[in-house]
Order: C-alpha cells, then structure tokens, then sequence
C-alpha cells in the first residue's frame, strides 16, 4: 500500500445516527492504531445527532439509548467536527419543499472531502398499498415513532388517541414499541424523555387496548425475546393469546433457533395463562392476519384483516396466503409498522425494490470516493450494535482506498475554510459545541423531575440554544 501524502485525510460522514458514529469511530481509530491522519466531519439535516437512538428508540429504553456515550467520546476527540442543519441535497427541491435551513450538494462534497460516507439510514416507511390506508388515524409508525421521541418533521402529527381500541400492523420490534407505548403506566411514561406534546396525549388517552397482527404465524414472528420478556414487567398489562396459535409445546423443536425457541415459550405461555380481566390495559397478538382493508367515513372506524394461512415456497421461505376468510375490527386507530425504507440521494445509484444504494461491501457501485454504511446500505434490519460490524467493513476499504489514491487538491487551510464555507452556506449551523449547549438544557430541564431530558423540539429554539453566549 502505497501513501501519497502525510496531509490529513478529510471524511465527510453525512448522518449521525448509530452507523455513521461508528463509521466515524473506526475511522479516526485508523490514525491511531494504522498511521493515516483522518479528519471526519459529520453532517446532519438536524441540529441534534444520534439518529434513531434520539429519535426512534423507545423513550422507555434509556438503556439502549446509553450507547450515546460512545458517540459523546467519539464526537470529543480533535479531529472530529459535528455540523448539524446541514441538508445534503438539491437546493431547489429543497427550496420549492418550503423547508428552511442550509442545503448543500454532492458535488461541493466531492470537491473538499476525499471521501464521502453515506449514513442516512431508511427515511421514509413501506407502504400496505391498500385501501384506507391514508384515512386520519392510520398513521406510519415512522410518524409516530418520530412524534413520540420529539423529531422536528413530525411534532405536529397530533394523533387522536381516542379510541379504545389501537391495531398495529407487523410483528417486528417496532410494531411491539409503538404498542408498548400507548399503553404503558402514566408513572412509567413520565420517567423517560419521551416529548411533552406526546406524553400530554399518552397520559389523556382512551387506548386500552392494542391488537398487533402479525401476516404469518407466530413462528416467523420478528420479535426479540428481551423486547417479548420485558413485557410481563409493566404494570396493569395483560398480554392476550390465542392457545390455538400457540398451543402448549409449540417451542419444543430442534430445529428452532435459541431466540426463537424462547419467544415461543412465552408467547405459548400468554395463551396457556389466558388475559387477566382485571388489567386495565390489554395487548393482544393476532397471528395469520393481513390487513385488506381500512375504512371509516373521514377517518379510521374499522379494519378488515384478511386470514392468511402458510405456504412455503421453493426458496423454502414461509409465504401468507389469504384464504378469502375476513375479520372486522373496530377501532380508530391503526399503526403501521411493516418495516422502513431508504429514500434515493441525489446523484447516486438506488436499487428501488430493496430501498438500498447499490454496493460491494460499502463502496458504492460506480462511484469511487463515495460508501455507505448503516440501513442505506444493507436495509432496515438488525439492532444498533449490527451497525458496528457494517460500518467496519465499509471503513477497512475506505482506508484501503484513501492509502491508494492521490488526495484531492487542497489548500493549508482548508479544514477551516470548509468550516467557514459552510457558516456562509448554513446560516443555523449548530456545530459539536451548539449541540452541548442543546443536550446540556435538556438534561438540565429533565433532572429535576428525574427524567433523562426534556427534549427540545423546535428549530428555532435550538439554534437559539446552539447560539454562542
Ligand atoms: P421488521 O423487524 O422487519 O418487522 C416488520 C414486520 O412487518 C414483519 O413482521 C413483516 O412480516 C411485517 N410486514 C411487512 N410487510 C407487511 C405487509 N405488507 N403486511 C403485513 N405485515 C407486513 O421491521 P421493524 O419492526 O420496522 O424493525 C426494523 C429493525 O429495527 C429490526 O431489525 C428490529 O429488530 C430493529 N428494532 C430493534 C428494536 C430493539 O432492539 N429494541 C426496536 C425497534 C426496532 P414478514 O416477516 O412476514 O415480512
């Protein structure tokens, strides 16, 4: 491996959730353990980084969300710079959108950094493609999920809460968060940072009851045992189950996975054990259930589920079949939460049925200079930690390429000309220190009435924070 030069080697990392800080992470470590000088530069469209572990990880989860103190110690070290308000994209769509705040492109990208790391993770959701499904009061779990945890584009989702009834769509984690939180005790809610419009409306709602219906049995259920396990511990909750769908013994089988064999022994034993009538609140699990269609007159009044029965195909995966048999249930409220999907960059390939950008092991295809990590990359699936590993893979070929390739020009001040570029570019910059001052009020604010923080919300408001005193 040959080195072209000893000048530092700029990165920029466009979005500061999980996989970009590790990104960001192994990146720096490769000048302290590999020899090569690497600068990161980290960029997000809003003020305030950590992506999901802010804003979609359940407020109920602080211990999950503590893996922000790794991205703190990243985010300390000198050659580290955080610029949040910044939208990397087309400064007329983003104009003609009616959003505020800086934009800059690609191309400016490529022309001050020598590589570019793509961390922008599954922006927007998969869609059912059914009738209802844009009735008010069926709601994307990427909407809700972001109105709950405080995120700027969602804040004004104000969703009624008001039946008494809630049905959630999809068996993954996230139909099991969103549930979990409508129903959690008032006690519970105000220990965590959930956003106060949101825990306002959780505290005065009339859901008693959720229904999360899962399309295949509950075998192919892609709930995690921990988030399964936890549930038994909330106060006032029973958890409903059909013993038919899972009957006594169903996790006695060989071939099943040591994760799936547990989720199997509690979900058998909900069934076995029957609803308590004295819980004040009540999760159920439907299983073999298709949502056909939702219907209402100006809002959600019912959903038809369509019952599915299994079939496994030739690529020996387990498909849902419907039967034609159907279900009504009455409620005024679905959440859908049948998985997330990335949204295409400007100037990059996109693979439209998988929502990814096309790539080898992180380099993106046709595209030297540029990789991605993250959700962008491999779709919206595993945990936090599985973006370690990716973000590793994609970082040992972006040294290996910053060691082979001849830097960009530059000039000996160009760390701070980038810097000062993008203050005349980005008028509401809040750089690492603007994001202390914001975390530091926040704590502040949460501490006395023992919560983690209370989450400011409003752009205005964090630039008016971010702002040098
Ligand atoms: P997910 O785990 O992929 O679950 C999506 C669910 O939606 C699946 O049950 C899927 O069923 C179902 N689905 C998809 N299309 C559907 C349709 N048209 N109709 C009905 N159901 C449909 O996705 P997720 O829940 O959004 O979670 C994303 C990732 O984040 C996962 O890896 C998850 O584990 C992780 N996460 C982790 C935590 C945690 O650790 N606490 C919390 C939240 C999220 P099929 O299986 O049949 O496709």
């Amino acid at each position: 491996m040959e080195n072209h030069t000893t000048r530092p080697h700029h990165v920029a990392v466009v979005g500061s959730g999980p996989s970009g800080f590790y990104a960001a992470a192994a990146l720096l470590d490769a000048g302290t353990c590999g020899g090569l000088d690497v600068r990161v530069d980290m960029f997000d469209r809003l003020a305030t980084p950590w992506g999901l572990v802010r804003l979609g990880v359940a407020p109920d989860h602080p211990k999950i969300k503590s893996v922000s103190a790794q991205y703190d110690k990243t985010a300390r070290r000198e050659e580290f710079r955080f610029f949040g308000h910044v939208h990397l994209g087309d400064p007329e769509e983003l104009r003609s959108s009616g959003e505020s705040g800086g934009v800059i492109t690609r191309d400016e990208l490529l022309e001050r950094y020598d590589a570019i790391v793509y961390a922008v993770g599954s922006q927007t959701e998969r869609r059912l493609g059914i009738p209802g499904e844009d009735l008010p009061g069926s709601i994307a779990s990427v909407d809700f999920v972001g109105w709950y945890n405080g995120h700027p584009d969602h804040a004004a989702l104000d969703p009624r809460l008001d039946s008494e009834r809630a049905v959630v769509i999809g068996a993954g984690n996230v139909a099991l968060d969103v549930a979990r939180m409508l129903l959690l005790p008032e006690a519970d809610l105000r220990a965590t940072d959930t956003a106060d419009h949101a825990l306002q409306a959780f505290v005065a709602s009339g859901v008693r009851e959720t229904l999360i219906c899962g399309r295949r049995s509950v075998r192919e259920a892609a709930f995690t045992t921990t988030e399964l396990r936890e549930l038994d511990d909330i106060a006032d909750l029973t958890v409903v189950v059909d013993p038919e769908q899972a009957p006594p013994g169903i996790a006695d089988d060989d071939t099943l996975t040591k994760g799936a064999r547990r989720n199997l022994e509690l979900f058998s034993g909900w069934a076995q054990k029957g609803p308590d009538p004295d819980a004040k609140h009540r999760m159920e699990f439907r299983f073999l259930r298709s949502p056909v269609e939702i219907r209402g007159d100006g809002r959600v009044e019912e959903i038809v589920l369509g019952i599915n029965r299994l079939e496994t195909g030739e690529d020996g995966r387990t498909r849902a079949v419907d039967t034609g048999e159907r279900e009504t249930v009455t409620t005024g409220l679905v959440l859908r939460a049948v998985g997330y999907r990335g949204v295409a960059l400007p100037g990059l390939p996109f693979d439209d049925d998988s929502g990814t950008v096309p790539h080898t092991e992180g380099r993106v295809d046709g595209h030297d200079r540029e990789y991605v990590v993250g959700w962008i990359k491999r779709g919206p699936t595993g945990i936090i930690g599985t973006n370690k590993k990716d973000a590793n893979e994609t970082v040992r070929h972006l040294l290996a390429d910053l060691a082979e390739r001849a830097p960009i020009e530059q000039a000996d001040d160009h760390h701070d000309a980038v810097e000062a570029w993008l203050r005349e570019r980005c008028p509401d910059l809040v750089d690492q220190e603007g994001w202390e001052a914001i975390d530091a009020h926040e704590r502040g604010r949460g501490e006395p009435h023992g919560r983690p923080r209370v989450k400011v919300v409003d752009r205005d408001h964090f630039i008016e924070l971010s702002r040098p005193r």
